[in-house]
């Protein structure tokens, strides 16, 4: 249990990515602070079967204001953030000259500046307690782009950015910031992507997930939220503790070809 006694905030983690990593990190003993719009009462049931104290804040990651409240709730609760993992996201898929203007703003705001606004009110008290975690989720998309998806990939490239510079900010203390970059996970995000590509060839979902993984994903399997969350437990251990600024790609080798 080697995060016994600290507390992870997750966005966006009534499910999905952002639900596995919770559970994984609630599987090492730390306390969780979840966020999200989905079903919070299961995701914090299946939180608290495992033993550890879990709270659900329901802000919205496009609006700063909610956003500081739920740091400050964060604080209330559990003395402040110690793992702080920036995982709402949200899709929308048009090419550049059709993309709905509101569409774009909220993709920026909820993939991009949601983790500026929580990581610049969590970095204080990591730094006053020189130990922090800041796991961001970025995505393949932040390393490299698809059509049709320029706000998101937009977004994604920007929060490698944003966990490089980070990252240099933090390099002397004890707070590390990192990205993980996922290939494709079959959540509901995906699902929505692999059902139009059904409706939209006139084929069965089973063949559309078939050609989805095809196109980009050379082993051909789907990351698991279980496997990420392994990978923000090692991110938050002692033997990473000289990892800084890295997005790292859990893609099945998509970005490698
Ligand atoms: P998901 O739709 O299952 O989960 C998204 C979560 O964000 C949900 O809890 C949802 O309620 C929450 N959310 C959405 N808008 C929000 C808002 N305004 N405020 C607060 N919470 C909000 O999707 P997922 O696939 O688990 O995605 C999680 C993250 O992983 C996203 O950042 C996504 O871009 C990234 N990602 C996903 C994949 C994939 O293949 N699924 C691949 C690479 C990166």
């Amino acid at each position: 249990m080697s995060l016994k006694g600290k507390t992870a905030l997750v966005t966006g983690s009534t499910s999905g990515i952002g639900l596995g990593i919770a559970q994984t990190l609630a599987g090492q003993g730390a306390n969780i602070v979840l966020n999200g719009f989905g079903d919070f009462e299961a995701a914090r049931a299946a939180i608290a079967a495992l033993g550890v104290r879990v709270e659900y804040h329901g802000a919205d990651m496009s609006k700063p204001g909610e956003i500081e409240a739920m740091m400050a709730f964060a604080q209330e609760k559990f003395g402040g953030v110690d793992v702080l993992v920036n995982n709402a996201g949200i899709q929308h898929v048009a090419r550049v000259e059709d993309f709905p203007v509101e569409k774009w703003d909220a993709i920026i705001a909820i993939n991009l500046s949601s983790a500026f606004h929580t990581s610049r009110l969590a970095v204080p008290g990591m730094r006053a307690r020189n130990w922090g975690r800041i796991i961001n989720v970025a995505s393949a998309h932040g390393l490299v782009a698809s059509a049709a998806k320029s706000a998101y990939v937009a977004a994604k490239h920007g929060i490698v950015g944003l966990t490089k510079a980070t990252a240099l900010e933090l390099a002397t203390t004890g707070v590390t910031v990192n990205a993980i970059c996922p290939g494709w996970v079959l959540t509901p995000l995906v699902q929505k992507q692999i059902d139009d590509r059904a409706a939209k060839g006139g084929i069965s979902v089973a063949q559309a997930q078939i050609d989805l993984l095809g196109e980009k994903q050379p082993s051909l399997q789907f990351t698991t939220p279980q496997q990420l969350g392994e990978l923000a437990v090692f991110l938050c251990s002692p033997a990473a503790d000289n990892v800084r600024g890295v997005a790292w790609a859990v893609d099945g080798g998509w970005t490698a070809q």
